[in-house]
């Protein structure tokens, strides 16, 4: 798997087929006219460093590495005056001279001041004690999918307060564990498919923490590189392992959060395809029951870039389910139900047949949430789309709506009766 999934030179997307690549450093490119030009440009100067590290992915980890790493030192700078590492007992440390930073994990005082370096190199001890052992890595994959959880463990949490790490610690730590993994695969004796596993254990470790830190540009390239590399089969085929069906929520989940990027990044095209891709996995893999939480997502999305048909068909579909399922005061019912509604009144406007009927009856669907026992946080949302039903409207009046009185009294004590 590879986190550097563009030209070296020209950043094309360089997709999963074989790309050309520097022979020393494995710099990879879309041709041989962006290698030359590369070359020309400074690679000749950067290449014999890059192969020093190991190659480009292990290079580019390293120097994300070391970015993370005055981020959490500067961060921590007021708080370690003074201090030093509880492992290596100096201030600054000897082989990366780095500062330390604290209040990585549950430790508290002077336990709690550490060089990020030292927390590698205890990682990378006491996975080589533990997991890497050479008998290990010889034996099926299943053991490497039990080891999993081990590994991401050895990497983010502390092994004496057992608490994780957080912060910008944890962005560092996740880079060093996809380098030392890189450096990993080098060594030949190793079983290449089992490693090809902790890859995507490690990426995921990495993505999820530069999601939660809000690094959507970072995330969203991991994530792409994660559901480039997923298994063939993965999401079409139940084959009724556990293992298979844990990869299986995880790809899941995987494509949810690539949605959020590529909504937080502005790309809405993307996060459509995302979003549907996430949907229909959900419902030909878990069965429609399921997809309630993903129809809530998509038609959301649907309705937000105004794809009101398509939103319409989507709910019309699933909203009679949700409530036998469900019960009618279950908040993905209320959602998906309120959803429905703010689809009808949208839909009217483009003045199909009977629109004026969808109009009325989403009102009265409206009015009958706003009935139930709602918390103020969810019924607010609902009350805004009522206003709208009742007061922006395509040809017609509130007048035209016939109200019963017994709908005004409701409309009234909402506080949305307008004059
Ligand atoms: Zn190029
Ligand atoms: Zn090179
Ligand atoms: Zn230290
Ligand atoms: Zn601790």
């Amino acid at each position: 798997m590879y986190l550097l999934t563009t030209c070296a030179s020209c950043a094309a997307p360089l997709g999963s087929k074989r790309a050309k690549q520097c022979s020393r450093c494995k710099t990879r490119y879309c041709s041989a006219t962006c290698q030359r030009d590369h070359w020309a440009r400074g690679h000749q100067s950067l290449c014999k460093k890059i192969k020093k590290a190991g190659d480009a992915e292990t290079y580019h980890a390293n120097e994300k590495y070391k970015v993370a790493v005055a981020v959490a030192v500067a961060a921590c700078a007021e708080d370690t005056k003074g201090q030093t590492c509880y492992i290596c007992k100096e201030a600054i440390q000897r082989v990366n001279e780095e500062g330390l930073v604290s209040g990585h994990c549950a430790c508290r005082g002077p336990a709690g001041f550490v060089h990020v370096g030292c927390l590698v190199h205890q990682s990378v001890t006491l996975i080589h004690d533990e997991a890497m052992d050479k008998s290990v890595a010889a034996t099926k994959n299943a053991a490497y999918r039990k080891l999993g959880p081990k590994w991401r463990r050895l990497w983010f949490n502390c092994p004496r307060c057992k608490g994780e790490y957080c912060g910008d610690v944890q962005i560092a730590l996740g880079w060093s564990c996809w380098c030392s993994h890189r450096l990993n695969q080098r060594d030949e004796m190793v079983n290449q498919e089992a490693y090809s596993i902790f890859a995507r254990i490690s990426v995921r470790a990495l993505a999820l923490r530069l999601f939660a830190k809000k690094h959507f540009e970072e995330a969203r390239a991991l994530y792409l590189a994660l559901l480039n590399s997923v298994p063939p089969g993965t999401l079409t085929m139940d084959t009724g392992s556990t293992e298979a069906s844990l990869e299986r929520e995880e790809t899941i989940g995987d494509m949810d959060k690539l949605a959020i990027c590529h909504g937080k990044l502005g790309r809405a095209d993307d996060e459509l395809t995302a979003r549907k891709l996430v949907h229909h996995a959900t419902r030909s893999l878990f069965g429609r029951r399921a997809t309630y939480a993903t129809a809530i997502k998509l038609a959301s999305v649907l309705l937000d870039q105004h794809y009101v048909h398509d939103a319409l068909e989507l709910l019309s579909d699933i909203c009679p389910d949700v409530a036998g399922d469900l019960g009618f005061d279950h908040h993905l019912t209320v959602e998906l139900f309120h959803l429905l509604c703010r689809a009808r009144w949208m839909h009217h406007f483009y003045g199909r047949e009977g629109y004026r009927d969808d109009l009325r009856e989403a009102v009265t669907e409206l009015l009958g949430l706003l009935g139930l026992n709602l918390t103020w946080e969810v019924s607010q949302p609902i009350r805004n789309t009522l206003r709208l039903a009742l007061t922006h409207q395509l040809d017609w009046s509130l007048e035209d709506l016939n109200l019963d009185p017994s709908e005004l009294e409701a409309i009234i004590s909402a506080g949305l009766f307008r004059g």
